[in-house]
């Protein structure tokens, strides 16, 4: 039996908190869920510091990535601690989107990890960056 697609309205963005470049890979981070106890990487999407793109986990599949917003959203994750740059912002509208696109997610619903957690910095850029793009 096919997967059903579950409804998705929102978009959540995060960063791996890392600039390390050994961390600069999905592998990683896949690595970093699963001894978390997660049952693979908690984000839909990677992008690594040169702008290019991984899958994580299919998006029709509820990610682990923010506390209580999973159900609905897809996690996208940019490589970074505090050092970003233009090739992930690009890459990342892109992806934006076509996802928004494809789901018929609104523009309001694209928001930073920390929108629903003041306690985190997540993702420590601002995602205007991105949204200027699209
Ligand atoms: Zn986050």
């Amino acid at each position: 039996m096919a997967t059903r697609m579950r409804v998705i309205t929102t978009i959540i963005l995060h960063c791996s908190d890392s600039d390390i470049e050994a961390h600069d890979n999905i592998e990683t981070i896949t690595n970093w869920h699963l001894l978390r106890g997660f049952s693979s990487i908690g984000y839909h999407y990677f992008i690594n510091k040169q702008g290019s793109i991984f899958n994580g986990r299919p998006v029709e599949k509820i990610g682990a990535h923010c506390a209580w917003h999973n159900i609905d959203s897809i996690g996208i994750c940019l490589s970074g601690e505090q050092l970003f740059n233009v090739e992930q912002f690009l890459t990342a509208s892109i992806l934006i989107k076509d996802l928004m696109q494809k789901f018929g997610i609104e523009q309001k619903n694209i928001l930073p990890h920390n929108y629903f957690n003041a306690y985190k910095t997540c993702p420590n850029f601002d995602i205007d960056r991105i949204i200027s793009l699209l």
